[in-house]
């Protein structure tokens, strides 16, 4: 396995906290309670989500191990934060996820289920379009309609931020 001595600084320099990342001693506390690793790992097989070992190859700098594995390796992460909450050295592992998965859309090979949900979003201006079945339910709870997003100048900000180029 190629170490990737720039990848590597790279993840040292994003984490939050400095050099906390090169304490990761592997404990697996992080695996042992991801929900991801639960429903995606074979206990009799090395396949599925582990973060444990996204950290590792993080660390090490084993940037093919992460980058030309399946999308799931970096994406599978949901950044529900019990892996930063149990980990015994204090490791914000979603902050180094964080920067995996911006790599990943810098590369341009993000998945394609990422890439149809950010379209979404710039073409609404909203993560989850309002739907009759929410404005009945917001209705009967006495709460206002939700005002609608001014999606031309969301839009604006994105294309002047760059963000649209990102988007396949
Ligand atoms: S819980 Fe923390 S120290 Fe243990 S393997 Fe995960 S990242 Fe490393
Ligand atoms: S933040 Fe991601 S890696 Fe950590 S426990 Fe949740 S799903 Fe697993």
């Amino acid at each position: 396995m190629t170490v990737d001595f720039e990848f590597r600084k790279q993840v040292m320099d994003y984490h939050i906290g400095s050099d906390l990342i090169k304490y990761c001693y592997q404990c697996s506390r992080c695996a042992d309670n991801c929900p991801v690793t639960k429903v995606t790992t074979d206990f009799y097989t090395t396949t599925g989500y582990n973060p444990r070992s996204n950290i590792l190859n993080a660390l090490l700098g084993y940037k093919a191990a992460i980058f030309d594995a399946d999308p799931l390796t970096i994406w599978g992460c949901t950044v529900c934060d019990t892996c930063d909450e149990v980990c015994p050295q204090n490791i914000e592992l979603t902050e180094i996820f964080t920067f995996l998965k911006n790599q990943s859309i810098a590369r341009g090979d993000g998945p394609d289920f990422v890439y149809s949900q950010a379209e979404q979003i710039f073409l609404a201006a909203k993560a989850i379009p309002s739907q009759p079945a929410i404005e009945r339910r917001r209705d009967q709870l006495g709460l206002p309609p939700v005002a609608a997003p001014d999606v031309e100048e969301f839009q604006t900000l994105l294309k002047n931020m760059g963000t649209n180029r990102k988007l396949k």
